[in-house]
């Protein structure tokens, strides 16, 4: 029965990863009465403890265990626990070295656990897991950021030699084998593999091995969403794949949607009541994700497109400086209460599921992208890195319910503001085009609603998901 399970999870520590594996921790415990332990970091604990607190005290069998990262053994500052939290992309390796030296620690917590051990799910970043649940004669079921289409593309771009075929950086190709026809340059597919140093190339190594000895994956994602991407992936990666989601779904009270992930940088409520004055679908939410840093002339510009508009909006910015903090001074004046400027952290899914929220401009992250669809509405796209570039074409191409900040100029790395306006407008459109972009939006966000009620693909196969588990155990204790 899964309420005789015991689920440990490792959530890299990094928003989208650490967020989605938090409401799936939730999920386990509340709808399968499984007992759940989050090995994690102080500072990452510190971001959900209130959100566990509430969980706990609905009486959820969740604990969540803390581990100290040796920072100082690999050379990084106190506190630097979080991949948000490290200045640039070459200092991750060190990040990534102090998380191999948690194998042991996590070992004696695992041998601590009362109910022992069953099942360990763990972000793809943590390749010794596999080992771990080995000894411990348990399944490891790995947790990957993106969904099936886009994890396929990664892997056929990764695992085939497409790439080295391509000559520069900038030149398009079709992504070989799969339905859609989908073009990204080399640069946007090769986003993982930026930092070619000698340790993430063995890093990079490590995690496919020890993900081909994993026991299934798990996908935050639904099956209508993805259609035959599901079966691809598990053809490609020849294992059981689980879609789950959408997970944020499981957030439904006014706390649990506006804590999620992080202190947000606005009092709720005054959000809330700015919302309610708009009318249905007329504001648009933008938000660049937790990771994305954009330079001071494109928050000018994204912000001057966002006034020209003359749509309604929220823009959460992060990352200013002293010029454009004096610079947001004056725009706020400008824009009045047409828009509403967040600084830090917003509470995405409580704005997104405000019906006065018709448009999102996201940069594609997967739970961005997601919750976006979640609410049912059309996106702009505005990817930075990473698996960003594949999620915006799995919007725009498969889905069909978003518009590219580069469909009008898809010259220089700066956005300007004109194009940040027609794409603004366009989205927002509720004729032509732009009402079929929205219709669709709609059928996407009732179909993942329905993913995750009870009888929905989503609740069925983590139900599935839970038996494969119990049948696993069977197999690994039976005596040889
Ligand atoms: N998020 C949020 N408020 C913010 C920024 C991000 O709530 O101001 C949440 C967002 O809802 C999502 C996660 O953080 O669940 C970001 O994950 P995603 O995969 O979209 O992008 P990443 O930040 O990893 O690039």
């Amino acid at each position: 029965m899964a309420s005789d399970l015991h689920f440990v999870l490792f959530p890299l520590m990094q928003q989208g990863h650490m967020i989605p594996m938090i409401d799936i921790a939730r999920i386990l415990a509340h709808h399968h009465q499984a007992t759940v332990t989050i090995i994690t970091t102080p500072v990452n604990a510190n971001r959900f403890r209130p959100t566990i607190d509430r969980a706990i005290k609905a009486k959820l069998k969740i604990q969540v265990v803390e581990l100290q990262l040796p920072l100082a053994e690999v050379g990084l500052p106190e506190g630097c626990e979080n991949f948000d939290t490290i200045p640039s992309f070459d200092l991750f390796v060190k990040l990534y070295a102090a998380m191999d030296m948690l194998e042991k620690p996590a070992e004696n917590v695992l041998q601590g656990l009362n109910p022992p051990p069953s099942c360990i799910i763990s972000d793809n970043q943590f390749p010794w897991t596999t080992d771990l649940a080995r000894k411990f004669n348990i399944p490891r079921l790995v947790f990957h950021g993106p969904g099936c289409f886009t994890y396929l593309c990664l892997h056929i771009v990764m695992h085939t030699n497409i790439l080295n075929e391509i000559e520069s950086d900038e030149d398009y190709f079709v992504v070989p084998g799969i339905k859609d026809r989908i073009e990204v340059t080399k640069a946007q597919a090769n986003g993982w593999g930026k930092v070619e140093t000698k340790e993430m190339v063995e890093f990079f190594s490590r995690m496919k091995v020890a993900e081909e000895g994993a026991d299934g994956i798990v996908v935050n994602s639904f099956q209508e969403l993805e259609l035959n991407y599901v079966e691809e992936l598990a053809k490609a990666k020849d294992k059981k794949v689980w879609c789950i989601g959408p997970v944020s779904q499981h957030n439904t009270s006014f706390l649990d949607l506006s804590e999620r992930g992080n202190k947000a940088g606005i009092n709720e409520h005054d959000c809330i009541k700015w919302l309610d004055k708009k009318e249905a679908g007329s504001v648009i939410f933008v938000c660049l994700g937790s990771m994305a840093n954009i330079s001071t002339e494109q928050i000018f510009e994204l912000g001057l497109g966002l006034e020209l508009s003359k749509v309604s909006f929220i823009w959460c910015v992060r990352n200013t400086t002293e010029e454009s903090d004096k610079w947001l001074l004056e725009y706020k004046e400008r824009v009045k209460e047409r828009g509403l400027v967040v600084r830090g952290w917003a509470p995405q899914v409580l704005i997104l599921s405000h019906k006065a929220v018709g448009g999102f401009v996201t940069h594609c992250g997967w739970n961005s992208t997601l919750e976006g669809v979640s609410a049912g509405v059309p996106m702009v796209t505005y990817p930075c890195f990473a698996d960003q570039f594949f999620n915006e074409r799995f919007i725009i191409d498969v889905l069909k319910i978003g518009v590219s900040v580069r469909e009008y100029d898809n010259t220089g790395v700066l956005v300007k503001k004109e194009n940040i306006k027609r794409a603004v407008e366009s989205i927002m459109d509720t004729e032509g085009e732009g009402k079929v972009r929205r219709n669709r939006a709609k059928e996407f966000g009732d179909m993942a609603k329905r993913a995750m009620e009870e009888g929905g693909s989503s609740h069925l196969n983590m139900t599935l998901m839970i038996q494969d588990i119990i049948e696993q155990l069977a197999k690994f204790t039976k005596p040889n």
